[in-house]
C-alpha cells in the first residue's frame, strides 16, 4: 500500500480497534467470555499512554497553575447528591424499545441516524413519538418501536446487608459532583481566594443505552474535570479564558492538528436549563467525523445552590475583597472524557507508509508518530545478535535506563528490520542497536522513528550521551 492509498482523513475505526488489541493498548473486557458491552481493559501499552495523558493533563491544568488544586473523590456518594443534581428525576435520556427483541436505543441517536432530525437531544417523549410515526421509523432490526420513555443513566446498586429501598446507592454518574460537595472543604483547608479551580480525574458510570463505537461510549470511563469558581461578574471572562485554554491544550499541548479540532456551541434547545452557554470541543475521528471530547458549561451558581438546598448547609463564599459580600460563586465547567482523548491521540498519530525492506522490496510500515511525551516507550534496546557479548551489553544499558526512570523496551527476537517495525508500530521514538562496534568503542546506533535515520557522529552515539537525545527537542530536531 502506498502512502497515497492510506486514507488518513477517513481512517476507519476498525483499523484502530484491531490495532489496539494487537498491540496491547485496549482489549475488550472479559474477552475470553466474548467481551462485555461497553467495557474495555487497558493493556500494557495502553496504560503507559494513559498515564502519560494524565501526567500531561495534570501539569497543564493543575501543577503549573497557582489557582487550581486537585481532589480525588469517592465513587459512592450520598444518594441525595443525585436528587440535588437532577439525575434522579427529569433529566434522564429518552429511549425507545424494539417491540420484538426488547433492545433499547437512545431516541435522539436513532432519530439522528435515520436523518429525521439533526439534533434530537432536547426532544420531549411526545415529539419523539410523533417523529417516529411521521417517518415510519423502525428499530435497526426492522421492528416497530415502543413509545419513548425516560431512562435513568445512573448505575444503581445496594450498599449494606439488606437489599431494599433504604440501601439504594448509585455509582458516580459524573466526576464533577465530588468537586461541588467539597467546595467548602477545599476552601477551608487551602485558604484559596476566588477565582480558583478544583480539578479531578475520576471514574464515571453510566448505563448507556447505545453502546457502540468502541471506547467513545463506555459504561465505565474516566472524566478529567476542572470546575472553576468565580464571582458572577467575572464568569463571562473566565468562560472565554477557559475556551481558549481548552483549545490550546488540544492543539499546542497534545499536538492534535488544528483542522481536526473544532469548538461547537450548543443551540439554546440543546443545553441544560441551568447552563447559560455550552460549548463542546470536538475532534475529527477519521471516518466517524467530529465527535465531542470535552464539554464546557457556564453553570452559574446552580450546583452550589442545589446542594445548599438539599443538604441544608451554607456553601457560600465570604468575599472579603468585595466588602464581606456573601454569595454562591458561579462555576465554569470543563469536563473531558479520558477515553475520547486517548482515541483522538491514536487517530491523530496512526500512519501507514510504504517503505523499502532490507532487500529493497516495498512493504507497509505502520507507525505511530506520538510526540515524545506521549510515547509509551521512549526508546527500545535491540542487540544486533544475542552472541559475542552484545546481549549482555544491551541488557546493561537497559538496566541503567530503567534505573533512571525512563520508559524503555527491550527486544532481541527476530531480524533487526522486524524489530524496527514492531517499535514503529508501538510509536517508540528511538531504537538503540548494540552491534559489534559497540563492544569496542562504547558507541551505539540510535535510529529515529520518523526519519528512520541514525543520528550522531557518523551515525553513532556514545552510550553515555544517550539520555541527551531523549527529549522533545531532539525528537523534533
Ligand atoms: P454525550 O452527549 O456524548 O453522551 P455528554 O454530553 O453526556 O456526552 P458530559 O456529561 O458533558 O457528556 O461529560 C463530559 C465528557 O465525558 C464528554 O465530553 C465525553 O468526553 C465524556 N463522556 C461522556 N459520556 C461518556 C461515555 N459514555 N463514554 C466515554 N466518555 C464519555
Amino acid at each position: 500500500m502506498s502512502e497515497k492509498e492510506f486514507d488518513k482523513e477517513n481512517l476507519d475505526l476498525n483499523t484502530i480497534v484491531n490495532y489496539c488489541k494487537r498491540k496491547g493498548f485496549v482489549y475488550p473486557s472479559s474477552d475470553i467470555y466474548g467481551g462485555y458491552a461497553a467495557t474495555y481493559d487497558f493493556g500494557p501499552l495502553g496504560v503507559l499512554l494513559k498515564n502519560n495523558i494524565f501526567q500531561i493533563w495534570r501539569k497543564w491544568n493543575v501543577t503549573s497553575r497557582p489557582d487550581v488544586v486537585e481532589i480525588e473523590g469517592a465513587i459512592f456518594m450520598h444518594p441525595k447528591v443525585w436528587e440535588a443534581s437532577g439525575h434522579i428525576g427529569g433529566f434522564a435520556d429518552l429511549m425507545v424499545e424494539d417491540s420484538i427483541t426488547h433492545k433499547r436505543f437512545r431516541a435522539d441517536h436513532l432519530l439522528e441516524e435515520t436523518g429525521a432530525v439533526k439534533d434530537g437531544s432536547a426532544l420531549t417523549p411526545e415529539q419523539v413519538d410523533d417523529i417516529v410515526a411521521a417517518n415510519n421509523i423502525v428499530s435497526p432490526d426492522g421492528n416497530p418501536l415502543s413509545k419513548a420513555k425516560r431512562f435513568n443513566l445512573l448505575v444503581k446498586t445496594h450498599l449494606g446487608p439488606i437489599e431494599d429501598e433504604s440501601t439504594v446507592a448509585y455509582l458516580k454518574g459524573e466526576a464533577c459532583q465530588n468537586i461541588y460537595l467539597n467546595f467548602k472543604n477545599v476552601l477551608e483547608t487551602t485558604r484559596k481566594k476566588l477565582p480558583f479551580g478544583i480539578a479531578q480525574i475520576g471514574k464515571a458510570f453510566r448505563n448507556e443505552i447505545t453502546v457502540k463505537q468502541f471506547i467513545l461510549r463506555m459504561r465505565e470511563f474516566e472524566q478529567m474535570d476542572v470546575q472553576y469558581f468565580c464571582h458572577p461578574s467575572e464568569a463571562d471572562q473566565q468562560y472565554e479564558n477557559w475556551k481558549q485554554n481548552r483549545q490550546s491544550f488540544y492543539t499546542d499541548v497534545l499536538k492534535l492538528s488544528p483542522e481536526n479540532i473544532r469548538m461547537r456551541q450548543h443551540g439554546e434547545d440543546e443545553r441544560a436549563f441551568y447552563a447559560s452557554d455550552a460549548w463542546d470541543v470536538e475532534y475529527k475521528f477519521g471516518e466517524l467525523g467530529f465527535k465531542e471530547i470535552e464539554g464546557l458549561h457556564h453553570r452559574g451558581s446552580y450546583d452550589l445552590d442545589q446542594h445548599a438546598k438539599f443538604s441544608g448547609k451554607d456553601l457560600s463564599y465570604l468575599d472579603v475583597e468585595r466588602g464581606n459580600l456573601r454569595y454562591n460563586p458561579y462555576i465554569v465547567e470543563c469536563s473531558a472524557g479520558f477515553t475520547r482523548i486517548f482515541l483522538a491521540i491514536l487517530f491523530e498519530n496512526y500512519f501507514e507508509e510504504e517503505v523499502d525492506d532490507a532487500n529493497g522490496n516495498k512493504e507497509t510500515r505502520i507507525v505511530l508518530k506520538f510526540p515524545y511525551n506521549l510515547a509509551p516507550f521512549k526508546l527500545a534496546i535491540l542487540p544486533l545478535m544475542k552472541k559475542d557479548g552484545m546481549k549482555e551489553k544491551a541488557e546493561s544499558i537497559y538496566a541503567d535506563l530503567l534505573a533512571a526512570g525512563i520508559s524503555v523496551d527491550y527486544d532481541e527476537a527476530g531480524s533487526i528490520g522486524k524489530r524496527y517495525r514492531r517499535q514503529d508500530e508501538s510509536g517508540t521514538p528511538w531504537c538503540l542497536t548494540v552491534d559489534h562496534q559497540a563492544l569496542e568503542d562504547d558507541t551505539v546506533t540510535l535510529r529515529h522513528r520518523d526519519t528512520m535515520e541514525q543520528v550522531g557522529d557518523q551515525g553513532r552515539v556514545s552510550v553515555k550521551n544517550i539520555k541527551d537525545y531523549l527529549n522533545d527537542k531532539a525528537f523534533e530536531g
